[in-house]
């Protein structure tokens, strides 16, 4: 990163900071403005509320959070009258975007929620979202799934269920509800834009997902600049990567990981993968797994 005159910063769009920012959701935009910092690289973020225009030049990465149904309402209109040409246009741009339930559902074609009206989303993700009425149990709880050959460990506490049609799912359920409790798929990606249902907040206890979005921005920006070396490795210049030990008992190999290039320096995440761990075992996903990761 020293082949670069100035120093390395990223802008972050904040959409809807104070409608949509459930269970910690703003914990993702600490852990990233800290991992940033750790490396020299200044994150600045800027919040993008209801009224505001969204000008996709202005910025490198943007989040959305989750809501409870009477907050993505006004959101909604919002997003499609308001934000919608300037978000298809970061999105078609390949711009980084992490959207984390309610935020993740209104970048669908649709919400119904449990009453009122639908919610038109922008249809990023061919998929929808029904909310199966009062009556029925709410998704809540701890959740892991497999990402790309490593294990995401959230909490997510959602009434929709969303149906994927042609969009990728994000991850696979290994342990919790994902997208509808039926069929363990778990959120959806179009581009380098990424809809989950983990909140918790996502980040903090998974610093490998955490540091594929930043790679993904920097690169966007910077190009090949940044490349600390020319071999490709694996995220994040990770090699002896706990979370692919885990992966490696967890996950079926048929996966085919995707290589990034390799861009940030390595941080201690000593705690973060301790986190993650615990979260693992919480939900009783392989003790041993847990203590590959501990004894590394
Ligand atoms: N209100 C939506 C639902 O219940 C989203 C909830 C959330 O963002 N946590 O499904």
């Amino acid at each position: 990163m020293d082949n670069l005159a100035q120093p390395l910063a990223l802008t972050l769009g904040h959409l809807y900071p104070e409608q949509l920012n459930l269970y910690g959701d703003r914990g993702n935009i600490v852990t990233l403005r800290h991992r940033c910092l750790l490396r020299g690289i200044e994150l600045r973020v800027v919040g993008l509320g209801v009224g505001d225009a969204l000008a996709p030049d202005a910025y490198d990465m943007l989040f959305i959070g989750g809501g409870q149904d009477k907050e993505q309402a006004p959101v909604a209109q919002d997003l499609y009258e308001m934000k919608g040409i300037g978000l298809w246009a970061a999105i078609e741009d390949n711009m980084p975007v992490l959207a984390v339930c309610g935020g993740y559902q209104l970048l669908a074609h649709y919400y119904r929620p449990a009453e009122g009206p639908d919610m038109r989303g922008l249809g990023v993700f061919d998929a929808w979202t029904i909310h199966k009425g009062p009556r029925v149990p709410r998704c809540i709880g701890d959740v892991a799934i497999s990402w790309n050959g490593m294990t995401l460990v959230g909490f997510e506490n959602h009434g929709g269920r969303t149906y994927l049609g042609s969009s990728k799912p994000f991850g696979k359920v290994l342990k919790g509800n994902g997208n509808n409790a039926e069929d363990g798929t778990e959120g959806a990606i179009y581009r380098n834009t990424f809809g989950t249902y983990l909140h918790g907040s996502l980040l903090p206890k998974n610093p490998h997902f955490a540091d594929h979005l930043l790679t993904l921005a920097l690169q966007r920006k910077y190009g090949d600049q940044l490349l600390l070396n020319e071999e490709p490795t694996n995220y994040t210049g990770y090699t002896e990567t706990p979370a692919r030990e885990v992966a490696a008992v967890l996950v079926p190999q048929t996966v085919t990981v995707k290589e990034t290039v390799n861009i940030l320096e390595p941080l201690d995440d000593t705690l973060e993968w301790e986190a993650h761990a615990s979260m693992l075992e919480q939900l009783g996903l392989y003790t041993e797994a847990t203590q590959v990761m501990r004894t590394d």
